[in-house]
């Protein structure tokens, strides 16, 4: 067998990064981790690091890299800590790093993801955010660099894996009529919506199906993970949002399906755990064992499929607008709902003013043409620093 492939793990203290790391412990053939990054759980990347030796990690500040530093070479590690975005981007792009999960939440992970795309890596892509936000300029840097990139997030996988191989030709030359993009509804789906203005952080992070970060399961709770989704299963691909069509499927059993011209649906089913998704990545086009559980279709026993209610989930109408009026439109969309998760996981707002921002930055702001980077970053700022003008009205 070849040399094992070397790891880049962007975000690996994270929900994404661990299950990666869970991945890669079981084909330690296959697989060696070059480089690891934390933000916050330091301690827990030391001990990341301790336990797989990475060539590098990455830390936010000089203050961390001093103590990660001292902390492994005490421990005989030659692990090298690096800065930053730059080391970020770094360890993204490192010649000798085969694959990279870009598994950091929100915009913070843009740069980096775009470094690894633009270095032609294969790219595990979980921060839905990055594309979101930069659709038409990081899925131009894919095509140019020859980057291979597969998506991770699940729905994303199981519509990949629905496709024939040959989808970039075109939905409509392969004979795909709709893109069916599964949703579970989650924790508030049958919440009375007079209660949904006293619900508590803990609430909306308590998904019924998925163990996630939290600004992801308030971003479910919301349904704005769909509509970040819809806009990304846009880009990824090249849909109109007209053709994917949300459907509530509260098991989460089936990840998402593929409707053809003939009346065949392709669906990929499977228990709901993202392990799947990053084997599936991480081994593209072989398959590997995940450790996930077979899936037992008698304990299931019956998958529910409903239409979305718009009303009880307006992040969802506010992303389809946003996707349909391109141009910066989903950065700013995708801005201000990072301000208003973070505002209502810090108790200053109710959870249904997490829309209320962001409908109001979009109504203020007009939408421009995406040209460059720097276009999609000033729109990026803009938004957050409307959304703070507002909770600075009206939070508390
Ligand atoms: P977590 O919050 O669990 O992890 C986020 C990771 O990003 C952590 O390693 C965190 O470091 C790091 N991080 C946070 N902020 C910054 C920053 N400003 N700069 C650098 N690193 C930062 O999130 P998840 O793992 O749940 O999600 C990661 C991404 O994957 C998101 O984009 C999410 O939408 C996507 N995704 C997640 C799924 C899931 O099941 N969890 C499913 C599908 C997609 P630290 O923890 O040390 O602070
Ligand atoms: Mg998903």
């Amino acid at each position: 067998m070849s040399r094992p492939q070397q790891i880049t793990v962007l975000g690996a203290t994270g929900s994404i990064g661990l299950s990666t790391l869970d991945v890669i412990s079981r084909h330690p053939e296959r697989y060696r981790v070059f480089a690891l990054s934390g933000f916050t759980r330091l301690a827990e990347l030391e001990a990341l690091c301790l336990l797989y030796r990475p060539r590098y990690a990455v830390v936010p500040d000089a203050e961390a890299v001093r103590h990660l530093q001292g902390g492994l070479q005490a421990a005989g590690l030659t692990t090298r800590v690096l800065v930053g975005e730059a080391g970020l981007c770094e360890v993204a792009a490192h010649p000798e790093v085969d694959a990279v999960m870009a598994a950091i939440v929100g915009a913070a992970g843009l740069k980096p993801t775009l470094a690894a795309v633009e270095a032609g890596k294969k790219v595990l892509l979980a921060n839905k955010e990055a594309l979101v936000m930069s659709g038409a300029l990081f899925m131009q840097a894919v095509r140019k660099s020859g980057a291979v990139l597969l998506p991770i997030d699940s729905e994303h996988n199981a519509i990949f894996q629905c496709l024939p191989t040959d989808y970039a030709r075109g939905l409509g030359a392969v004979g795909v009529r709709r893109i069916l993009l599964t949703a579970s509804g989650g924790p508030f789906r049958e919440t009375p919506l007079a209660e949904l203005e006293q619900v508590s952080p803990e609430q909306a992070c308590a998904h019924p199906n998925w163990s996630m970060g939290r600004k992801i399961s308030v971003d479910s709770a919301s349904m704005m993970n769909k509509g970040l989704e819809l806009i990304e299963a846009c880009w990824l691909f090249d849909a109109k949002p007209a053709q994917v069509e949300v459907v509530i499927h509260p098991q989460s059993v089936i990840h998402s399906l593929v409707d053809y011209v003939d009346g065949s649906v392709l669906a990929q089913l499977g228990n709901p755990d993202m392990r799947t998704p990053i084997s599936h990545a991480l081994a593209w086009p072989e398959r590997i064992d995940s450790g996930v559980a077979p899936l037992d279709l008698f304990s299931v026993a019956r998958l529910d499929f409903l239409p979305p209610d718009e009303l009880r989930f307006p992040c969802l109408r506010l992303a389809r607008q946003a996707a349909e009026c391109g141009g910066t439109a989903p950065a700013m969309l995708n801005a201000a709902n990072e301000v208003a998760v973070a505002a209502f996981l810090g108790r200053r707002i109710r959870f249904p003013e997490i829309a209320s921002i962001i409908d109001a930055v979009l109504n203020f702001e007009p939408a421009v043409a995406v040209e460059s980077l720097d276009v999609v970053l000033a729109a990026d700022s803009r938004a957050r620093a409307l959304a703070e003008q507002w909770l600075n009205r009206h939070g508390r």
